[in-house]
């Protein structure tokens, strides 16, 4: 392992894998990707980017970048050709992958070939990233399969890439590990064990510095009763999705003050009804004596905000109203949202691991500026959504918009900022 002094000599390099994320932390999932890819493509070595302040601030919403880039040196030391950078650790602002590519390619020689690795999710955002095209041009991308992430969308994405922007783009096969950072940093706040998830050394260090260990005033054995009911119960997809929302929304409950308790299990829960078929969904709320009005029978999917409150207080013991409404309404939003039903709305649309996350950069800063106008912002783009694919729109969305203060400027904004 070597750092940037080091890694000034890439001259040496004929062939060079970088691989850019957050690693919040890295996991073996990242490592084992790294490898079968370094050894397939016969690269000289990997380099691991930790990247700068993808999110507001430092030690806010992602861990301080000094940890995660001690962290990723720490798993890469014992691989001989593991390399870290610090390129977007000391680089000010946000890190965009454009310009850390142009930075290697200026110091390796001329003839060395530059390729970056990237999942299957991070690949469905790249379109969103700063300068795309240009990205494309400048480095051959491999793509490597995720669970929880469909092969069939990554073979679609790839030709829509290639379509409108260009660039070489191959997939590789590497081991599906089913661990991603949130699963990790969720494990560590609950008490589960994180070992053989990730190095050694990256356990000793989470132990030693008490990283994920914020107080989410649930008792620990019971997030670990949930989040295990959670992940018999939904889709890796949906799993991870539902993670990434519990975890926004505590820090939005902590910017605003909202009870924690209420919130991070109204988080784990709200897409609990999500996956059920909608013939079942329909029969479901006949049976719990729910009435979903016309447009809810036709549209059967918007009945799982209802359908999940139930689900939650019957199955899950939920009693608090608050949170139970926040499962509710959190499809369509309604006037006079609480405060929790606003973080719950919100987490939905800004979680990190959604697809099209880079996207939401702008409307994620903005929810945690001012809620109401993030909750406005959020709501027209999901009428403008469900309006171009030809479905109708709710009138709770339309009267919740009205009670938040309307119209926003924000859903016409395409994000820039990327991971
Ligand atoms: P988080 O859950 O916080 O988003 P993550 O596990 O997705 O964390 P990142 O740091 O976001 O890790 O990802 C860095 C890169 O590694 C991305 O290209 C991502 O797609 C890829 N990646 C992460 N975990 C896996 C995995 N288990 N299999 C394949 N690729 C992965
Ligand atoms: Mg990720």
């Amino acid at each position: 392992m070597a750092q940037d002094q080091d890694l000034l000599d890439l001259r040496g390099c004929k062939r060079i894998a970088l691989m850019g994320g957050t690693f919040d932390p890295i996991h073996n999932g990242h490592l084992a990707v790294a490898e079968a890819v370094r050894y397939g493509l016969k690269a000289d070595r990997v380099v691991f980017i930790p990247s700068g302040a993808p999110l507001y601030k430092d030690g806010v919403c992602v861990s301080h970048r000094e940890h995660r880039y001690l962290m990723t040196a720490l798993a890469a030391e014992p691989n001989p050709f593991f390399f870290v950078s610090r390129s977007e650790t000391d680089r000010p602002g946000p890190s965009y992958t454009v310009d850390t590519v142009a930075e290697f390619k200026e110091r390796c020689r001329k003839d060395a070939k530059i390729f970056f690795i990237t999942g299957a999710d991070a690949l469905a955002q790249l379109p969103a990233w700063k300068d795309a095209g240009r990205l494309l041009g400048m480095c051959a991308f491999v793509a490597v399969a995720r669970p929880g992430y469909s092969k069939d969308d990554l073979h679609k994405q790839i030709a829509g890439i290639k379509e409108t922007l260009g660039g070489r783009i191959t997939v590789r096969e590497a081991p599906e590990l089913a661990v991603s950072s949130t699963e990790i940093r969720l494990r560590a706040r609950s008490g589960q064990p994180i070992r053989y998830l990730v190095p050694d050394e990256v356990e000793r260090y989470i132990v030693k510095h008490g990283l994920y260990r914020e107080n989410w005033g649930v008792e620990l054995p019971e997030i670990g009763e949930l989040d295990a009911a959670l992940r018999k119960s939904l889709s890796d997809r949906r799993y991870i999705h539902t993670l990434g929302v519990a975890e926004t929304a505590a820090k939005l409950a902590e910017r605003y003050g909202a009870d924690r308790r209420g919130t991070f299990l109204a988080a784990m829960l709200h897409d609990i009804a999500k996956e059920i078929p909608a013939a079942e969904k329909l029969r479901l709320c006949e049976r719990y004596g729910l009435k979903p009005d016309e447009i809810m029978k036709r549209q059967p999917d918007l009945t799982h905000g209802m359908l999940g409150a139930e689900i939650a207080r019957r199955k899950f013991g939920l009693k608090d109203k608050d949170a139970l409404n926040a499962i509710c309404y959190h499809t369509t939003g309604r006037p006079g949202m609480s405060l929790l039903e606003k973080i719950i709305f919100i987490s939905d649309a800004i979680e990190p691991n959604r697809p099209g996350y880079g996207g939401a950069s702008g409307l994620r800063e903005l929810a945690f500026a001012d809620i109401d106008r993030a909750v406005a912002a959020s709501l027209e783009s999901a009428m403008a959504y469900t309006s171009a694919k030809g479905k109708t729109v709710h009138p709770l969305g339309k009267k919740a918009l009205e009670s938040v203060g309307g119209e926003s400027q924000m859903a016409a904004q395409s994000g820039k900022a990327e991971k």
